[in-house]
This record gives C-alpha cells, structure tokens and sequence, in this order.
C-alpha cells in the first residue's frame, strides 16, 4: 500500500535484491516515493553499518582525496571531478545493479546485521516469543535450503486450492481479499494510511495496481526496448507457469492471458506524475459513492474479509482505474482471472520457494530489469528479508551495538541549525507574500524529527514464527503487518510509528504528519561523523536533513498545512510564482540525457529536484551560521572550506549504475540519477562557482537568466 505522503531521500538503491525480501514491502511499508514499483521491483535501500565498522574510506575522518579525478577540471564537470576516483576504484559487484557510496554503507550494515542474526539463530534456548527467538527462527528458516526444497510449493497449497475453486465473482472478490493480506498484487491493493484531509485519523486507502512490471508506461510503450522487455517478461511468466507443473502449451497460452489482463489494467492506470500530485489521488467516498463508482463489487463483503467490516467511508485513489476493474470483474471470464491470481500469487512470494522458482524470479526482475549478472548470496537476503518483516524485532540489537546516545545528540543539533537556517531564509524570501511567509514559518514551526529509532518499539506478540518452512514464515509474517495495518483504520494516528526500520540507509519526509526521519542506518560516516569537520557534515549530512525538510515546501510538499492536511495555504499569486521556480527546475533536468534518446523526466522529478536544491542552499547558509563569530578555517588537504562542503555533498552521490537499471530509474523514478543529482543543484548556485573560482563561460555554471532558485 503506497503511503503517499512519505516521501523518500532515495538516496541509493539496492536494486532488486534477488526476491527474498523484495515483495514486501511497496505492499505493506509503502513508499510512495516509489510510485513506480507495482509490486517487483524494490526501489528502496535498507542498509546500515556502524561506527565501528564505517567504511572504511572514512577512517581518517577527513575527506578522501582517492575520490577525486584531477584529470578533469571542477568548473566542467564536478561529479567527475569530484567523484571520478572513487568510481573507478569501486566497479559495481556482480550481484549488483549500481554500486555507489551508500551501497558500501548499506553493505556494512547488512554484515552488522548478519552477526547479530547468526548468534540469534545459534541460541537453543531463548524464551520462546521473544523477539530474540523470533529473528534467530526466522533467518534459520530463510537459510534451512533444504527444508525448502523438501517443502516445494506446499506451503501455497491450500492458497491455489482456493484459487481453482473459485466459481463465481462473488467467489473471485473473496480471493482478492485474500491474497490482499500476503503483499499478493492481485488487481489492486487495499491498505490503511492517514487522511490526507484530517491527518489526525487513520482511513481505508484503495489504490491501483496488479501488474508484474515497474508500472503502467511499461505495457503502453512502443520503442523497441520497451517491446523487447514484454516479451521477455511473457517468457518469464511462462517459465513460471511450467515450474508450476503446467505443459509448454498452456503455460505459453496462460502467460499471454495474464498478459491481457495487465496491460488492460495499466491502461486505466493513472500515470507516476499525476500520482504524485497528492489532490489527484485523494477521493474519500462513502461506500454508497464507491458503490456508484463499481456497482458490481461487493464492497461490503470485501472489507467484512479483510476485516475492516466497520468502515463506511475510504479513499479511492484512482477512481478511473476502480471504475475500470469494475468492468473487468463483470466482462472477463473466471477461467481467465484464476490464471492471473496464480500467476500473482507465485510471483509474490517466488524469493521464499525452492531454488529454481528464486532463479527464474532473478533472471528476470534481476537480471533483465536491472542489469544485475548474479543474485545476491542466500544470507544477504535472508538478512534483508528479516530485516523486511521483524525490523523492530531486530533493529533495537542493531541501535544497541551500532547507535550511541551522543550520537543522536550531535545529530539532533545539526537538524536543529539546519531549522534555523530555512526559518531565516524564509523570513527573507522577495518572492513570498507576508500572508505565505507567515503560513509558512508556521508550518516550518511545527515540524517535528525522528533522528535514529522509535521511541516505542512494534509489537510482534500476535506474529509466530518457528522453524517451519520459510515460506510459512513469510507469509505469517506478511498478513501480521497487512493485519496490524488495518486494526489502525478509525483510529488517531499513533504519531511514534516508523516507517523505516533503524538500519536503513534512507530518510524521509512524512507529509500528513508533518515529520522528518533520519534513521540510525544513515547517520553513520561518511554521510555523518561527528569527528569530520563541519564543512564536510553540513555538505554531505546537512544536504540531507535539507532535502527532507524542504520536502514539507515541495510541489506535492507545499499542498500540506502545519497541521499536514492537504489544504491550501498560498496566496494564488504565490503559489503562481512557486510553480514557475519548480518549472525551472523540471526543465533543466528534462535537458539531461541518461542515453542517448532517453532523458531524465523533469515533471516526475520535479519534488526530488526542488529538495535536492533547496536542501543544499539550507545546508550551506546553516554552516556559515555556524561559523558566525569563528575565524574562517583554514584550508586543508588544499581545499578551503567552501570547497570541502561542495565536496562532501558530491561523495554522497558517488554511485553508478548498470544502463539497465538507469534506464528503468530515468522511466520510474522521481529522483533523478545521482549524477545529475549532483550537477543540477551546484550548477544553479553562485555559491558553488565562486568556491571553486568557475568562469561564466564553464558548463558548471549557468547564466543568471537560466538559474532555478526557490529558496
Ligand atoms: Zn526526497
């Protein structure tokens, strides 16, 4: 269920991480920010490391001077300059997609957790139901191969039995009830998430979805690439069919009707840039309305199954798409729709079945989509997966060995100057009226921050998990959080949630709740070292907590009031003159080409780049705040100050990627790709140009009349 108003860094990706763990959780954790992942492709980073085993290129504290590639000058091309060395050094693993800075972080991370899940798996004899007996079974589980194999597809058994006997529709929305509670993508998805209207109350939240590929564009392209990769996920469907026991004949014939039925889905789709439009996707109806809206879907019944049979009202987020489904439901035949919950069913939980399912999952979603030669070992994504369904379980061992108290501190004063700083800039801002400004601060005022962990750790007492067959833990494991999601639904909203799990290289913005969230997992050099000097900090972690907190002044950002309801608060002639600035920005990134003849969408990324330029203006008057009444600091390594700020901003975004992947990024995602990530911004501030001393005539510098600056 995709939580609309989160909104991730995306700092890095992991890629899809060989099937494990990647099902879960654009169903359940939802990140909107992921608009595009329909179900198979995980577009997230959950990682960690620890101070004490930081990468290791940090270990001096300083700034890495192998980053850098001398060969190329700083005012033509800064990410090369910048960031040249370090990618050259680190070729991206085989079992990988892209490989950058917080991937090595991310891999730290993930051995930190493997320590700690090996010595939970090892002990005999932790008090059954303690979350320390629930990590320690469930890694076991996902590494028992053996019991895998023996076990085969028999923990879906009872699952397909149901599927074949379906004989009504009465009998086919029963299923797709059912499957909702696994993270099965089957039709739609129906979750719970706050109103965007009344942040305070947490409602139904049904929203499109029921397709195999990233998202709806893929099925509606005409280029030949885009052609190529259907047939070859027709021929992944179909292999799957025929591991399922089916003849070459019929698995042929039963991959093009699941084909059918998805792109006949994706063409009543709402596409990724109006799906980040937050008024476009809000539509509470009562359930008489919905009834209008489907008038053969027995709403009633369905929220009776789930078990939300108390709820009248709930949004639908794509009216069109659910009017569409309606007609399908009615018009298609049950033969037809019982071949497509089957094929969703084992695509959802291919990671979890035996070896030869998990190959022909990653030869598709890892290889084809993302470009990745070999999938990740067997104990990497068992540590992902647990991390996927018991991070609260897990994450307080990881906080305890990995996250001291000061450095929640240190990091909390940080965010801290950083508010400051945006409060003064927005005091100041010639372009916002007084009657804005004022909303605004206010807004500003009311921000609350979640630096490292929860307060208040998850529950898993009502979630069992033994050493019985990994899927059965999986699939336990999913409907506990589909379940725990829904008993939300009517409910105030529980403000000390997370939506993150500690370790995860990320951060976030909540919109409805008017947060920002920094997990431990990122607070970890060389993003953030309390011992690196304050020019490297503010670059490399104050851009961050910048980026996340002008996402509350973002296109979509800027829709929401101090109390995160979706409401309007500018004054029209403001809100005119905020649109232009965020179509400055758009224009300049729909002019970077990742390949030739496909170029970054600036539209869709338009929230991402206002963030990523805002953020660095915030962070860097937020350090000269700092240095207020200091003298200046000396240069060191031969860069000044200003120079090692912009520096540290660029190492952050030192990753590259297979063309693969940067492809399905460019089509999907709304953060651009990390290089223009860092060209953009820098190229639109004086600031940059002056530390490094760029002529008007060098591409890192644009003319004045061509500048974006919102902030
Ligand atoms: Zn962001």
């Amino acid at each position: 269920m995709p939580r609309f108003s989160v909104i991730l860094l995306g700092f890095a990706f992991a890629g899809y991480a060989g099937g494990v763990a990647a099902q879960t959780k654009d169903s359940q954790r939802a990140t909107a920010s992921r608009s595009g992942g329909a179900g198979c492709v995980e577009i997230d980073v959950q990682a960690a490391t620890s101070s004490a085993s930081a990468a290791d290129d940090s270990a001096n504290h300083g700034y890495n001077l192998s980053n850098l590639d001398r060969s190329v000058a700083p005012c033509d091309d800064f990410f090369q300059f910048a960031d040249g060395g370090w990618i050259k050094s680190n070729p991206i693993p085989s079992t990988h997609p892209s490989w950058g800075v917080g991937d090595k972080l991310q891999q730290n991370n993930i051995e930190a957790l493997r320590q700690i899940l090996e010595d939970a798996a090892k002990e005999k004899g932790a008090a059954a139901g303690s979350n320390w007996q629930k990590i320690g079974d469930y890694y076991a589980s996902c590494m028992d191969e053996a019991q895998v194999e023996a076990a085969g597809l028999k923990p879906l058994d009872a699952e397909f039995k149901r599927i074949a006997e379906i004989k009504n529709r009465a009998g086919l929305e029963a299923e797709i009830a059912r499957l909702q509670q696994y993270g099965v993508n089957a039709v739609f998805r129906f979750g719970a998430d706050s109103d965007a209207k009344d942040s305070n109350q947490i409602i139904g939240q049904a929203y499109q979805g029921g397709l195999g590929l990233p998202e709806s564009e893929y099925y509606l392209r005409d280029d030949e690439k885009s052609q190529q990769l259907r047939a070859a996920y027709v021929a992944h469907v179909t292999k799957m069919f025929q591991l399922l026991g089916d003849d070459d004949a019929r698995a042929a014939k039963e991959a093009k009707t699941v084909m059918d039925r998805e792109t006949s889905l994706a063409k009543s789709s709402m596409k990724p840039v109006d799906l980040r439009d937050p008024d476009k996707t809000y539509h509470k109806m009562t359930i008489a309305e919905v009834h209008q809206l489907m008038p053969h879907f027995a709403w009633k019944n369905f929220l009776r199954d789930v078990g939300a049979s108390g709820v009248s009202s709930f949004n639908v987020g794509q009216p069109e798409f659910f009017k569409h489904v309606d007609l399908e439901l009615t018009s298609v035949s049950i033969a037809d729709w019982q071949t497509y919950l089957r094929w969703h069913l084992v695509h959802a939980v291919a990671g979890t079945l035996p070896a030869k399912f998990v190959s022909e999952n990653f030869d598709f979603y890892g290889r084809t989509l993302t470009g990745s030669e070999e999938i990740l070992p067997r104990w990497q994504r068992c540590v992902e997966s647990t991390d996927n369904q018991l991070g609260e379980a897990l994450g307080p061992y990881y906080v305890k060995r990995y996250f001291p108290p000061e450095a929640k501190a240190k990091a909390l004063i940080m965010v801290q100057n950083l508010v400051a700083a945006l409060r003064a800039d927005l005091s100041a801002l010639d372009w916002m009226s007084p009657a804005t400004r004022q909303k605004a601060i206010e807004k500003l005022d009311t921000l609350s921050f979640k630096i490292g962990y929860p307060d208040k750790w998850r529950d898993y007492s009502k979630y069992e998990v033994s050493r019985v067959p990994y899927a059965n833990n999986y699939l336990e494991g999913s409907a506990f959080e589909f379940n725990r999601n829904l008993a939300k639904i009517g409910k105030p909203v529980d403000r000390a949630e997370w939506d993150m799990t500690p370790p995860t290289v990320n951060a976030e913005n909540g919109s409805s709740w008017n947060e920002i969230v920094f997990p431990a997992g990122i607070l970890q050099p060389p993003f953030f070292d309390p011992n690196r000097d304050d020019a490297l900090n503010y670059g490399d972690m104050g851009g961050v907590i910048g980026h996340e907190m002008t996402h509350s002044f973002d296109n979509a950002g800027a829709k929401y009031d101090a109390h995160g309801n979706l409401k309007n608060w500018w004054t029209p002639e403001d809100l005119k003159n905020f649109q232009d600035r965020g179509k400055c920005i758009a224009k300049q990134f729909d002019a970077f080409e990742v390949e030739p003849g496909l170029h970054e969408n600036g539209e869709l990324e338009e929230g991402e780049s206002i963030a990523d330029l805002g953020g660095l203006v915030i962070a860097y008057a937020a350090y000269h705040k700092s240095l207020e009444g200091k003298p200046e600091p000396a240069p060191i390594d031969g860069f000044t100050a200003d120079q090692r700020f912009f520096l540290a901003y660029a190492e952050g975004w030192a990753t590259q990627f297979r063309p693969e992947l940067a492809r399905l990024l460019a089509n999907t995602n709304e953060h651009p790709l990390d290089k223009f990530r860092t060209l953009g911004p820098l190229s639109n501030m004086p600031e940059f140009a002056k530390a490094f001393q760029c002529s008007a005539k060098t591409p890192m510098v644009r003319a004045e009349a061509e500048r974006c600056r919102i902030w």
